[in-house]
């Protein structure tokens, strides 16, 4: 398969090409030039549904000038070695929980297969490759945790020092070995300017191979497609009779959406898409019929989707040809603000004992939204994309209760932080990563 800038006006790129890159030359976010039909009969019947194995039968057309069928289903084992749950929380309503990883997100699907995939790249290149990472939280817990150990693959992450979680800190600072944590003396703007001098300099890249893992990678995204079509088989697996699912999102920057979309495309069952956003409702408005605006973000308490400008936006508009009619007809869109997250987190877990992170939440009141603007009683799955613990600031006070932390996230905290400080200058920048090769 080969993969085309959604501005369309630099040359088609293969998968490895395309990843490597992140950003296409002329700005643009890869897509794949035509979406791939699957035969999802096979995984009807059998006796159980493997996540892994249908992942990898998803990934097969976009990788098969790459890899062989063996490296992919090696690749998807390895990445997805660890469970996702459809749990009934209501009459047809599902929470898809995709927060079992080793960092509690559902963006541990994107980030363990994408360091997978840059490993058997690595190999087939026979070179080391250095992945620079720039991140404000979550996306470099789950990017350094998804790269740990992985083979040919260097990690350097660098964040703002003392402007993220202690948590979030602890995930990407304490796990050493191919995994180096840089803290930076200055602000996100400052790490993401480091990592782009880095990779346009012309030297430093004569020394050492390095590529970029943001959240726009191709890498990233076909991956988030893989779990819609695990849960729309498994509802089919239950009840044949029933309509196909209708999915509740979650979204900020919409990459987790756009992977629904791609597999809709692919062949899979849905009964359509729900876009749920906290305050930052630039998409919310424009499915109800207003103009496109992007703004700048607000803070809110599902701050993962504290976005202003999504990223993947252009993905879902080159999807539907450009076409705003075409969008507004299959996607919905509903937006709530803290105080009604809250309420629904408190609602629901009075009611049956459940506990949501605020993001699921917003996803849980989209869905209500819109059974009741629809008098649907069609099946609706909502994302579960973190685990409650991950924000347990904001649920405590709510419920009033504490919430049980997992083992594996205590460990985390007992580590030793192993960060390197750094002046936001290039040239210390350059030399600690020529140091490191
Ligand atoms: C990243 C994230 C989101 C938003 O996903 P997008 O793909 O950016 O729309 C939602 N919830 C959580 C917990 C996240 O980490």
């Amino acid at each position: 398969m080969m993969f085309e800038s959604t501005k369309g006006t630099c040359p088609e790129a293969g998968f490895f090409e395309a990843m490597r890159r992140g950003l296409a030359p002329d700005g643009g976010l890869y897509m794949p030039v035509s979406i791939p039909g699957i035969d999802f009969s096979e995984h009807l019947s059998g006796s159980e549904l493997h996540f892994a194995e249908l992942a990898a039968d998803m990934a097969q057309p976009y990788l098969d000038t790459e890899l062989s069928e063996e490296r992919i289903r090696s690749v998807a084992r390895d990445a997805f070695n660890f469970p996702l749950e459809l749990k009934e929380i209501g009459q047809n309503l599902y929470v898809l929980e995709l927060f079992h990883g080793p960092t509690l997100a559902f963006k541990d699907f994107g980030a363990r297969f994408m360091a997978r995939l840059f490993s058997e790249q690595a190999s087939k290149a026979g070179e080391k490759i250095t992945i620079l990472v720039a991140t404000s939280g979550d996306t470099g817990s789950a990017v350094a945790n998804g790269f740990y150990n992985v083979e040919g693959v260097e990690v350097c992450i660098l964040y703002p020092k003392g402007r993220i979680s202690r948590l979030q800190e602890m995930q990407m600072a304490t796990l050493g070995g191919n995994i180096r944590a840089m803290e930076v003396s200055g602000v996100f703007d400052d790490c993401q300017r480091l990592v782009k001098q880095a990779i346009m300099d012309e030297s430093l890249r004569s020394e050492i191979q390095l590529s970029s893992a943001n959240s726009i990678n191709i890498a990233r995204l076909i991956p988030q497609s893989f779990y819609y079509a695990y849960a729309s088989l498994l509802l089919q697996r239950m009840k044949m009779e029933m309509d196909a699912p209708v999915f509740s999102v979650p979204s900020g920057n919409f990459g987790n959406l756009t992977g629904g979309l791609v597999a809709e495309r692919m062949g899979m069952a849905t009964s359509g898409f729900i876009a749920a956003t906290n305050q930052n409702s630039v998409v919310p408005e424009f499915l109800s019929g207003g103009e496109y605006r992007p703004r700048k973000s607000v803070p809110t308490i599902s701050n993962a989707m504290d976005v202003g400008d999504p990223s993947n936006f252009s993905r879902i508009r080159y999807l539907f040809g450009g076409s705003d009619s075409a969008i507004r007809s299959a996607l919905k869109g509903y937006w709530f603000d803290d105080n009604h997250t809250r309420e629904a987190i408190l609602e629901l877990h009075r009611r049956t004992g459940y506990l949501m992170c605020p993001h699921t939440a917003t996803g849980y009141l989209a869905a209500s939204a819109w059974r009741k603007k629809n008098g649907s009683e069609k099946p609706v799955v909502v994302l579960g994309t973190a685990h409650p613990v991950k924000f347990r600031d904001v649920i405590e006070p709510v419920t009033g209760e504490p919430v049980e932390v997992p083992e594996r996230l205590q460990s985390c905290l007992e580590g030793e932080k192993q960060a390197k400080e750094l002046k936001p200058e290039f040239p210390d920048f350059k030399k600690a990563l020529l140091k490191q090769a």
